[in-house]
């Protein structure tokens, strides 16, 4: 019985043991900022050979506008065609930011972006979709505009900070790969919760 009762205390202690020493240190690593391993530290995924090009057309077209998350915005499918040219001697991999528009206004509604490879000495159109935020009160036409990023876009994992918690860095560290895949494809698209029907 005395024996058991050793036990029972012995556990209760190494219990409160484990809670006051791990609980701290989780605290802890979640508190100490480490470089980010997908940017290096640098906040920001960079560009490579984005200086020689430049945008010779962007076509665009409204696909389809529905109300989202209760009414909250506007969401707008848009078809875009890019097409850009890239002048200089080395292939380049870059960032480009697409803009939409209010047509009458020339207001800016929403900012999205996407990855381009073109070729050195080479001009190449790509077509795709995306998706673009808006007031609910947007009804005007829309367009789409695009901008060169020549200096990379901020980082998603550290959000542009260079730093993310020590706890989480092994997370990023390990999906380091796929991560800077990831960074590359637009928001996803979110099934609609609630459309309303357009007049
Ligand atoms: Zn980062």
């Amino acid at each position: 019985m005395t024996l058991n009762l050793g036990k029972n205390k012995l556990k209760i202690q190494r219990k409160m043991l484990a809670f006051f020493g791990i609980v701290p240190l989780l605290l802890a690593t979640a508190l100490i900022r480490v470089p980010c391993p997908i940017c290096g530290g640098s906040g920001s995924v960079s560009s490579t050979g984005m200086e020689g090009v430049t945008i010779s057309k962007v076509e665009s077209s409204t696909q389809s506008t529905s109300l989202q998350a209760c009414a909250n915005y506007r969401l707008y499918n848009m078809e875009i065609t890019l097409t850009l040219y890239n002048s200089s001697t080395r292939d380049a991999d870059g960032w480009v930011d697409l803009y939409l528009l209010d047509y009458s206004k020339g207001t800016i509604l929403d900012t999205e972006f996407t990855v381009e490879v073109i070729p050195a000495g080479t001009e190449a159109t790509d077509t795709f979709y995306a998706n673009f935020k808006a007031e609910v009160d947007t009804v005007g036409p829309v367009t789409v505009s695009a901008g060169v990023e020549k200096s990379g876009v901020a980082c998603k994992a550290c959000n542009g900070t260079g730093k993310v918690a020590l706890n989480a860095w092994p997370f990023y560290n390990s999906m380091k790969a796929s991560f800077t895949e990831t960074q590359r494809i637009f928001k996803p698209y979110n099934a609609p919760i609630f459309i309303q029907p357009e007049h």
